[in-house]
């Protein structure tokens, strides 16, 4: 026997018991954005090296250690995008649409070479949402709504959100000025890492995940003390939104992003029950981007939602059934093969969404049942001998104790959408 080839450590299949979970989170996602005038852009999985090195930041975890870079046949240095938002500001800046508001989401596979774990691999999955030329906290806040509303939809429960404001850039230096000096007071307390940020990005010695840094991140100067008047207002406005919208919140002081690129607003939704990997969307301002990537000045805002991280909450939930069939058509009269085919057309003509399985190959009545029941739908609408005579179907609920009902087929559009709540149409 050949030796198996294995799958990438830290790169996932998406098996068909875990696809209906992925189709859910993708279409509520979909369907919300479209409620915010949101529109899909599809971008390239691959970019230039360089374009990642001067957005994310020279000096972050992402550009120093975890991206997957490769010479190509042309001798450029190209990487697999570690995630989208810089190649989204290209791609609106390179297509003129960077000129005129924009309002946009985009999904599909991120990679980042990091230890894998629960909630944490190479190649992951990410939703994520930017808007272009609008400068108010009113975009902060309908993005923020926007992650609430899909949370809402896929009945999450438990999320909470953080907020902070790192300032405008030169209220940032300021600030970097006066933590450096706190830094250098306590270096003997730093880790590798925040030995060697101190020099080249001291904000993100305040983001080190490693317990013993955290008192020492505790105790240092904030970043709040230090804001700029018109980053303090855009603030203070989004919070007001939040609180008028009815969406609870915490300011976290301590909260910067890995990513450098941030400025004002950012935060962070998170669960306590995903363990060490509990971010499950993060996003803020970012309004120097596109003149950093070769554009005209835009302000600019998004968020990204880990994918695998959701999927990991909705499987602790109960399972979709989304995917189901709502109903299963026995075909038990003989000789009813032709008219069970129309019948099932019709329904489906009359109602948006329905999805009804037709018995194919024929069986007894219990056979048929059986298989109805093992498809997983809602409703066996069986048409048996008596029933043809009578113009009618009997409705067997299959996932509830119900006596069986007789519905005349001329009302049998009527009934379903009643009882599975589709629209007629
Ligand atoms: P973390 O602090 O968990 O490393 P991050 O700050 O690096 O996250 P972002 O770059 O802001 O994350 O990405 C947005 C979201 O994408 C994260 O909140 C998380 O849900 C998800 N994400 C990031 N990295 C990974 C990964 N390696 N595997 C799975 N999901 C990830
Ligand atoms: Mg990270």
């Amino acid at each position: 026997m050949q030796r198996l080839i294995q799958s990438i450590r830290g790169m996932n299949d998406v098996l068909p018991d875990a696809t209906p979970y992925w189709r859910l989170l993708e279409d509520t996602a979909r369907e919300v954005l479209a409620a915010y005038g949101y529109q899909e852009v599809r971008l390239p999985i691959v970019e230039r090296t360089e374009l990642f090195a001067r957005s994310i930041g020279e000096v972050t975890d992402i550009v120093e250690k975890e991206m997957y870079t490769f010479t190509d046949r042309n001798g450029d240095s190209l990487t697999l995008r570690p995630e989208g938002t810089a190649g989204c500001v290209r791609a609106v800046i390179e297509s003129g649409l960077a000129r005129s508001e924009q309002r946009l989401w985009y999904q599909g596979p991120m990679f980042r070479h990091e230890r894998p774990q629960k909630g944490r691999y190479r190649q992951f999955h990410q939703f994520g949402v930017e808007a272009f030329g609008l400068e108010g906290p009113d975009v902060d806040a309908e993005q923020i709504l926007i992650g609430a509303r899909i949370w809402r939809r896929l009945g999450l429960e438990g999320l909470t959100l953080e907020v902070n404001s790192l300032g405008t850039p030169a209220a940032r230096a300021a600030y970097r000025a006066v933590l450096v000096d706190y830094l250098r007071a306590h270096f003997d307390q730093l880790d590798e890492d925040g030995q060697r940020r101190l020099e080249g990005n001291p904000l993100r010695v305040l983001d080190s995940k490693v317990p013993e840094m955290q008192p020492l991140i505790e105790g240092a100067p904030r970043l709040a003390e230090y804001l700029d008047e018109s980053s303090r207002i855009h603030f203070e406005g989004l919070l007001e939104m939040l609180e008028r919208a009815g969406v609870a919140y915490r300011v976290n002081p301590r909260l910067v992003r890995g990513l450098d690129y941030y400025e004002k607003t950012v935060y962070e939704w998170t669960t306590d029950r995903l363990g060490a990997q509990g971010t499950v969307c993060a996003g803020g301002r970012y309004d120097g981007l596109v003149e950093q990537l070769g554009g005209r000045r835009t302000p600019a805002a998004g968020f990204a939602i880990g994918l695998e991280r959701i999927i990991a909450l909705l499987e602790a939930g109960a399972q979709p059934r989304h995917h189901l069939p709502h109903a299963y058509l026995v075909v038990a009269a003989a000789g009813a093969e032709t008219e069970a085919l129309r019948l099932a057309e019709d329904l489906r003509e009359a109602l948006g969404g329905l999805r009804l399985v037709v018995n194919c190959g024929g069986g007894s009545l219990k056979t048929q049942v059986k298989r109805a029941d093992r498809s997983g739908a809602e409703l066996a609408l069986i048409l048996g001998d008596e029933e043809r005579a009578r113009g009618e179907v009997s409705v067997k609920r299959l996932r509830q104790d119900a006596p069986q009902e007789q519905v005349p087929l001329a009302a049998l559009g009527a009934y379903l959408a009643g009882v599975l709540g589709l629209a007629q149409g």
